[in-house]
């Protein structure tokens, strides 16, 4: 299915769930509204645990505990000594991949997990989560996700890059502190291959990016846009993976997040600021996943790959079907979650 062709059709039957397929990695979903399994399932605001506290002394990310994490790669205002600083950068306590001298002698094959895991501390204060900065905070934040990811993939080493953010336990963190992670690894993820070849081929067949198609088409369908600032544009995509996601990325088409322009980075921030409000509002404060999609090492120019992000929130499990199958159950349709974010932004008392 082209998203061409996807973009356009009718705005889904209601009664009857769809087989869908993800233009970008070839992942099968079945939308489905009619489960009943809609967002009040998340976890809501109620539910969630006992408001965070502006300083943590048991925090290793607050201020006074620098020495509790390895000394700090970045650190922003450069000239801050002590607890003064805004954003530091330092290597994550427990990688999920570290240097390594190279292949261990094992009783079945493996490699060695290698690269380098940082930690960004978006702020000194425990309790001050993205949504409730301002745009020039968020786009600070981005300015240095943009230089570690241009500093991690400028080693020799470095064959791709992956930024995120986890929010809340059900999205995979276990510190409360503000903080979003890059990994950088010495190998290229099978799943990303698949996403560059898939690109690739789209680009080779139709000689244009897919996700600049995949733009142009949601903007011409417009059903499923939550929110323009400038050449960003948040939208749900038509084959959302699962329920209340929602892709960001620029029209000034780039490869690599490294190349996104700074005018862009504030657009970004807008959007992200409005967009994690309402994802807020319209689920009931949900842990989510924020991941940015760039180009790997060696292809950051290559005309078929785009950048984008992705807001994932965590308002639903996934059970034995999907991973009896592999094919994904989504029961919000993108429609009707583009709607609900957009009525919430519409609502939003600019703070
Ligand atoms: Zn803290
Ligand atoms: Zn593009």
């Amino acid at each position: 299915m082209s998203p061409e062709s996807s973009a356009k059709r009718p705005i889904s039957q209601k009664s009857g769930s769809e087989l869908r397929t993800d233009p970008l990695t070839g992942q099968q979903v079945i939308i489905a509204p009619g489960r009943g399994l809609r967002p009040h399932s998340a976890r809501g605001a109620a539910e969630a645990s006992a408001p965070a506290r502006e300083f943590d002394p048991a925090c290793p990310f607050c201020p006074g505990n620098e020495h509790e994490t390895p000394p700090a790669v970045l650190t922003l205002p450069e000239e801050a000594n002590g607890g003064s600083w805004s954003i530091r950068v330092v290597p994550n306590l427990f990688p999920m991949v570290s240097a390594s001298d190279g292949p261990q002698a094992g009783e079945r094959p493996s490699l060695p997990a290698s690269g380098s895991h940082e930690v960004v501390i978006e702020t000194p204060r425990h309790d001050l989560e993205l949504p409730d900065r301002d745009e020039e905070d968020i786009a600070a934040v981005l300015v240095v996700l943009q230089r570690r990811l241009a500093a991690l993939l400028a080693e020799r080493r470095t064959r791709y890059v992956s930024v995120f953010k986890n929010r809340g336990g059900q999205a995979g963190t276990s510190l409360e502190h503000p903080h979003s992670q890059i990994v950088a690894l010495d190998f290229l993820p099978e799943p990303v291959s698949h996403r560059v070849r898939r690109a690739r081929g789209y680009f080779r067949k139709r000689g244009v990016c897919l996700l600049c198609a995949m733009l142009r088409d949601e903007r011409d369908a417009g059903a499923r846009i939550v929110h323009e600032a400038g050449d960003v544009v948040a939208f749900a995509p038509y084959v959302s993976p699962s329920g209340g996601q929602v892709m960001v990325a620029s029209s000034a088409h780039a490869a690599s997040f490294t190349d996104a322009a700074d005018g862009t980075l504030r657009d970004l921030a807008r959007t992200l600021r409005a967009l994690l409000r309402a994802n807020r509002a319209a689920h009931g404060d949900p842990d989510y996943n924020l991941v940015l999609y760039t180009a790997p090492a060696g292809r950051l120019q290559d005309p078929a790959l785009h950048w984008y992000w992705q807001l994932a929130p965590r308002l639903a499990h996934t059970g034995g079907f999907e991973l009896g199958t592999g094919v994904l159950v989504n029961s919000l349709d993108p429609d009707d979650a583009a709607r609900m974010l957009r009525e919430a932004i519409g609502g939003d008392v600019p703070a």
